[in-house]
């Protein structure tokens, strides 16, 4: 069978164009649409992949069974303060029941909610990509370009040096949640490559995966 660094690394551009969403939202975070409704849309649009990523909660695997569906990578987007920015990172494959993963995720609604709300995170990315990795899962960048950061090949650099496995390369930068961009889709481009990273896609879907 294929690890999930293996599934992850067979999807190309033109699949993160048309069948596979590899960060969504939920009810469970700051999404509009629930788990149950994500997943009808997706089988609607005959996706062959999607993630569900909240922000630092598994708790919509938990709650609804029917996300154990072979269309589903059970995934987090969790967020941490590194080099003076709060970053984000998503977890790919990640075993949902893992304790360690479960002790750095939200203890309340308000820290799975919008933005701001979440501004003061206690985590650390070496936390994090170690607990991702503990419960079997891919560490990944996410957003890359929104990173207020002076270099992002620096800030990727020693993330890597935690244990980041990839970067979220494939996205709508400039429909991107209407957030200032401080980097272009091919600066980014050009680091995943350099550093031969997993390269990833999804829309970062707040509301439906039907336009
Ligand atoms: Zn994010
Ligand atoms: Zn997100």
């Amino acid at each position: 069978m294929k690890n999930i660094k293996e599934l992850l690394q067979e999807f190309k551009e033109k699949d993160y164009k048309s069948c596979v969403n590899l960060h969504i939202h939920t009810t469970f975070s700051d999404g509009k649409s629930t788990p149950e409704e994500i997943l009808s849309q997706a089988k609607e649009l005959k996706m062959k992949k999607i993630a569900i990523s909240d922000h630092n909660t598994v708790e919509a695997y938990l709650h609804n069974p029917t996300l154990k569906d072979e269309i589903v990578i059970p995934a987090i987007e969790f967020d941490c303060w590194f080099m003076g920015c709060l970053i984000h990172i998503l977890g790919y494959g990640i075993d949902v029941n893992n304790q360690e993963l479960k002790s750095l995720c939200a203890k309340t609604k308000a820290g799975t909610e919008a933005d701001i709300v979440r501004l003061f995170s206690f985590r650390h990315p070496k936390q994090v990509i170690t607990a991702i990795h503990k419960a079997g899962g891919v560490a990944v960048l996410a957003h890359p370009a929104c990173y207020w950061a002076f270099s992002l090949n620096t800030l990727v650099k020693r993330l890597i040096k935690l244990g980041l496995d990839g970067m979220e390369v494939f996205y709508e930068y400039r429909r991107h949640r209407k957030i200032i961009k401080f980097h272009s889709e091919k600066k980014v481009a050009r680091i995943a490559k350099k550093y031969n990273l997993v390269c990833t896609g999804g829309t970062d879907e707040h509301g439906s995966l039907k336009k």
